[in-house]
C-alpha cells in the first residue's frame, strides 16, 4: 500500500491543470513536465515501446508472456486536472484508519470534509484516505487511474508467473476540457479494446453515457420607442422567453436522473434588439436525442413564422452514447465484471450522466468502457481517495489481463 501512496503523492504534487481557452495540445505547458516524468518512470519499471508524441500522449507496452495469440488490450487515463479548481501546490493529507468522523481539511478556513454532508465517507471507515488541505483539488481524477495502471504493470513485470497477452497503456492530456481523445492515435495504440480507469467510487463500471449536443439560439429584434411601438417593435427578449417556455419544464438537470434526458440552458443574455441563449441537450436514447434536437428546430420554425424570421438556431453534436459501440462486444464488459468479482469488488453498473474519453474512443474504433479509479468529489477541495480502492483497482487491472489470456 505504501508503494501506491508514494507513487500517487509524487503525481499529485505536479500541477497539470488544463486550460479550455488554450488552442494548443496539451493546453498547458506544465502537462509536458508530468508526461516526460511518466515516460522516464515507465522505462525504469521495464515497459517497452515507451513513446511520447508531439501532443504529449504517452504510450507503452507490456509484452505478452505467453505463446498463444490473445487480443491486445489497453488501459487509459488522463493526466490533466480540472480547470474548475486550482491544482497548484497540492498538499495531500493522509488519514489512516479513518474513524468515520469529520475531517478538518483546513482549520484556518474552517473547511471540513464531513460524513453528514458526504455520506460516501462512511463506507471507508477503517481505511486510509488521502484528502486535500482544503486549498486545492487533489487530482485523484485522474492520477489515481495512472497510479493504478503503472502499479499494475509493475506488478505484472515482477510476477511473471501471471500469464497475460500484450498490454498497451496510454496516458492523455486535456481530458477535462473534452479533448483527451482528440489526438489519440488509435492505430498506434493498436489494442482491440481498452478500459479508461477514470470512474469514481470502487465498483463503478460504465459503458453507457449521454448522447450530447449543444445549441445556440440567436434572436434579432427591432427596437422602437415603446410609446409608439404597436405592430412595430420586435422584442428579442420576449421571443427568447417564449422559446424557452415551450420546452418541457420537467426535463432539466434538476428534475432528472438515471436514463432521463434533458435540456439545460446554461447561458442567456438579451436586449430588445438581440437576445441569445445556449443550451446543452443530453439523452442516453439515440431516438429521443434526435427528437430533442427536432423539437428545437420545430420551435424555431414556429416562432419564425409568427415573428418573421428572427431566430437562428445552431445545433452541434458533441459526443454519442458508447453503448452503441460496446453492445456488439459486450464480453469486454463481462470480463471487467468478472475481474471485479474475482478480487472481491461488487460491480456497480450504471449509465454515466455525462461523457468520457472512452465514449469518443469507442467511436474512433477503440471500444472503451470505464472502470472506477476510486476517488470522490472530483474537481474541488473535497476530493479524496481511499488507498484501499486504488489497491483494488490495481487488482482489477491485473485480473483483467489474466482473464483475457485465460479465455483463450
Ligand atoms: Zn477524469
Amino acid at each position: 500500500m505504501q508503494h501506491i501512496i508514494d507513487r500517487f503523492l509524487k503525481y499529485v504534487k505536479i500541477d497539470t491543470q488544463s486550460d479550455p481557452n488554450s488552442k494548443t495540445t496539451p493546453s498547458t505547458e506544465k502537462q509536458w513536465l508530468f508526461a516526460e516524468e511518466l515516460v522516464e518512470e515507465l522505462q525504469e519499471i521495464g515497459l517497452e515501446d515507451v513513446s511520447i508524441d508531439d501532443n504529449a500522449y504517452v504510450m507503452a507496452t507490456l509484452p505478452s508472456n505467453i505463446d498463444e495469440e490473445v487480443p491486445v488490450i489497453g488501459f487509459i487515463s488522463h493526466f490533466d486536472t480540472s480547470p474548475d479548481f486550482t491544482g497548484t501546490d497540492v498538499n495531500p493529507q493522509i488519514i489512516e484508519n479513518y474513524d468515520g468522523k469529520d475531517i478538518v481539511l483546513n482549520a484556518l478556513d474552517d473547511i471540513v470534509l464531513s460524513p453528514d454532508y458526504f455520506e460516501d465517507l462512511l463506507q471507508y471507515k477503517g481505511q486510509t484516505l488521502i484528502t486535500t488541505d482544503g486549498t486545492t483539488l487533489l487530482g485523484a481524477d485522474d492520477k489515481a487511474g495512472i497510479t493504478e495502471i503503472v502499479t499494475a504493470m509493475e506488478y505484472l513485470i515482477d510476477n511473471p508467473e501471471i500469464k497475460h497477452g500484450k498490454i498497451r497503456i496510454g496516458f492523455t492530456p486535456d481530458e477535462e476540457i473534452g479533448r483527451g481523445a482528440h489526438h489519440f492515435d488509435v492505430d498506434t495504440f493498436g489494442a482491440e479494446w481498452a478500459y479508461t480507469m477514470d470512474g469514481s467510487q470502487i465498483g463503478e463500471l460504465e459503458y453507457e453515457n449521454f448522447n450530447a449536443a449543444k445549441a445556440k439560439v440567436g434572436i434579432t429584434g427591432k427596437s422602437v420607442h415603446p410609446g409608439y411601438a404597436k405592430n412595430k417593435m420586435v422584442n428579442a427578449i420576449s421571443i427568447a422567453t417564449e422559446f424557452l417556455e415551450i420546452l418541457p419544464p420537467e426535463e432539466t438537470p434538476q428534475h432528472t436522473e438515471g436514463r432521463q434526458g434533458f435540456f439545460h440552458v446554461d447561458h442567456l443574455k438579451g436586449e430588445i434588439e438581440h437576445a441569445e441563449f445556449e443550451m446543452i441537450i443530453r439523452d442516453h436514447d439515440a431516438a429521443q436525442f434526435e427528437e430533442r434536437k427536432q423539437l428545437l428546430r420545430d420551435i424555431t420554425s414556429k416562432l419564425n413564422r409568427i415573428h418573421g424570421d428572427c431566430i437562428v438556431l445552431e445545433l452541434e453534436d458533441q459526443y454519442y452514447n458508447m453503448r452503441q459501440r460496446i453492445e456488439p462486444v459486450m464480453h469486454i464488459v463481462g470480463i471487467a465484471k468478472k475481474a471485479m468479482e474475482a478480487v472481491g469488488v461488487a460491480p456497480i453498473i450504471k449509465p454515466i450522466r455525462g461523457g468520457t474519453d472512452g465514449s469518443q474512443l469507442s467511436y474512433m474504433g477503440l471500444p472503451c468502457p470505464n472502470i472506477f479509479a476510486g476517488g470522490h468529489h472530483f474537481h474541488g477541495k473535497y476530493e479524496y481517495v481511499p488507498v484501499e480502492s486504488m489497491q483494488k483497482a490495481v487488482e482489477v487491472i491485473v485480473k483483467i489481463c489474466e482473464l483475457v489470456a485465460a479465455n483463450r
